[in-house]
């Protein structure tokens, strides 16, 4: 079946205390696509500037990425910059410049409206909403946000979690969201602003899932060296949704192992700068992390 996402492709330039890469390809619609076109056919819908190279355009069809909705304006791209100290799960953006993205209007092309499964990846929420106006009867509908928009636009945020059946959110920004230190409360506070699913993105402590049937926890990837923390979010939603359309099944169970094939694409994306702890893996390295997934978290029954 088809994903759809709508998010920013951006240059971004990031220090960790490893290492720097300037105005590498980012954006959460770069990451979250290249970690879904491991499982399923996905359509973009972006805007770059006629500063970006068509390399990068060649690097998203290679993946088998249908990039008839990537727009090509006149302007710059999309810019981020962001710094991580020791503690790599949080994120201090040094700057944002939204670039064609403030005057964006997102077209969806006519063979992307009977998109199954949509992301709303983290970008404007009036532009989320925008979309989701366009597309005809999507079966499942998940979006991402940040600190930025939920400070910058918080009642259009609230307008757009109206129409999403899942939310995956880092754990601070849900805190900040729901105005609510108590994590629990905090998911029970977003649930109520619409969506079925909450998922709460804890870096290295892995995820939490909060739903009518319950809580489930899934771990992060023990791994030894995480380089650059970077689209770890998008890449955990791409595996996440790139699963579940697959396979064309939304119920509890498949919800679970989506989790857990996201936690997977995480692992890799971070194990590098940019797209390249991502770019070059297949299926079978893929499914052998799942299955080492189920051994760190399996014990026996009383
Ligand atoms: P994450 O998966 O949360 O690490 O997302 C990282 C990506 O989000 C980077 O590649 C950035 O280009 C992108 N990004 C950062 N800030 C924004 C923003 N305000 N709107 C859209 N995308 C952003």
């Amino acid at each position: 079946m088809s994903l759809l996402v709508v998010g920013s492709v951006a240059f971004d330039s990031v220090e960790t205390p490893f290492g720097k890469a300037e105005e590498v390809l980012g954006g959460s619609a770069t990451y979250f696509s290249t970690s879904a076109s491991y499982f399923t056919e996905v359509k973009l819908v972006a805007v770059v500037g006629d500063d970006f190279p068509e390399e990068h355009v060649d690097f998203l069809k290679s993946r088998e990425i249908d990039v008839k909705g990537l727009q090509r304006s006149s302007g710059k791209t999309f810019r981020w910059k962001g710094r991580y100290d020791f503690d790599l799960n949080q994120a201090h953006t040094l700057d944002t410049q939204l670039n064609v993205f403030a005057s964006f209007k997102p077209q969806i092309p006519e063979e992307y409206k009977d998109a199954e499964y949509v992301f709303l990846a983290n970008i404007d929420p009036v532009l989320q909403l925008e979309v989701l106006k366009q597309v005809r009867k999507p079966k499942f509908v998940a979006c991402d946000t940040m600190n930025f928009w939920i400070e910058g636009k918080p009642d259009e945020l609230k307008e757009t979690l109206k129409y999403v059946d899942l939310l995956t959110i880092n754990e601070g920004e849900a805190r900040e969201l729901a105005k609510e230190p108590n994590l629990v409360l905090a998911a029970k506070k977003i649930l109520s602003y619409g969506p079925k699913t909450l998922i709460v993105k804890r870096g290295e402590y892995g995820s939490l899932m909060f739903s009518d049937s319950g809580i489930f926890s899934a771990p992060a990837y023990p791994l030894e060296s995480v380089f650059d923390p970077t689209g770890a979010g998008d890449s955990f939603a791409g595996g996440f949704m790139g699963y579940l359309s697959n396979i064309g099944n939304i119920s509890d169970g498949s919800i679970r192992q989506a989790i857990i094939f996201g936690s997977v694409m995480a692992s890799f994306n971070v194990e590098d700068f940019s797209l390249n702890g991502m770019k070059d893996l297949n299926y079978k390295e893929i499914e052998e992390r799942f299955k080492e997934f189920k051994r760190l978290t399996h014990f026996e029954d009383l």
